[in-house]
């Protein structure tokens, strides 16, 4: 590996670490590219295949599991599956810049553990799950059915908080986003040190 960096955003869905990532993505000086990951779910509003995800049929994301393709995978939601290529961070690192991830908790937390000194691993807390919920159901994206099971996950993702490098509370959006930032040039120009495992 050479001295491209890993910046992992996690949180349960709706906690708003995807405005958060694209804000960090519009800092040009910041030198990022967005990991676009694999996922065997439909595309939802107005996203779009090699931007928001590669929408990939299970049996194709099955065929990159079989093949040893990625970096690290997660069946998120039941048949829902997601998981960053290797071949994406590579394609990255290639082009001299830093990796930053929307990915889920588990998939984050190996990230970090597979490069603990190149990775800066952020938690993305909601003010509550109360909260979420009314998030998720403003998206209006979703059935009811598959909101409730992003709610029922999240008490189990907010446990694993303190696994991460730091705690983003995403109480205020401004805030938060300049938060992130502020966190992010820090560990790019070494001033924040990761410890290895
Ligand atoms: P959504 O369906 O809302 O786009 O994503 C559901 C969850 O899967 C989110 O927490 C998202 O960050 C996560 N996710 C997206 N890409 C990946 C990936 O490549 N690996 C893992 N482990 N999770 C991912």
């Amino acid at each position: 590996m050479k001295d491209g960096k890993l910046i992992v955003f996690s949180a349960p869905s709706g906690s708003g670490k995807t405005t958060i990532v694209r804000y960090l993505l519009q800092q040009k000086e910041l030198d990022l590219d967005f990991s676009v990951s694999c996922t065997s779910r439909e595309p939802r509003g107005d996203e779009k295949h090699g931007e928001n995800y590669y929408f990939i049929s299970l049996k194709e994301f099955k065929q990159h599991i079989k093949n040893g393709d990625f970096l690290e995978w997660e069946e998120v939601y039941r048949d829902n599956f997601y998981g960053t290529l290797k071949s994406e961070v590579e394609r990255i690192w290639k082009a001299g810049k830093h990796v930053i991830f929307d990915i889920d908790v588990v998939g984050g937390l190996r990230i970090k553990k597979k490069y603990p000194e190149h990775t800066l691993a952020v938690f993305v807390k909601p003010p509550s799950v109360d909260e979420l919920k009314i998030r998720l159901k403003k998206r209006r994206t979703e059935s009811d059915e598959r909101i409730n099971m992003r709610i029922a996950k999240a008490s189990v993702e907010l446990a694993t908080a303190p696994q991460f490098d730091f705690i983003i509370e995403n109480n205020t959006l401004e805030v938060a986003l300049k938060e992130a930032k502020d966190l992010v040039s820090r560990f790019l120009s070494d001033e924040l040190q990761m410890e290895e495992e």
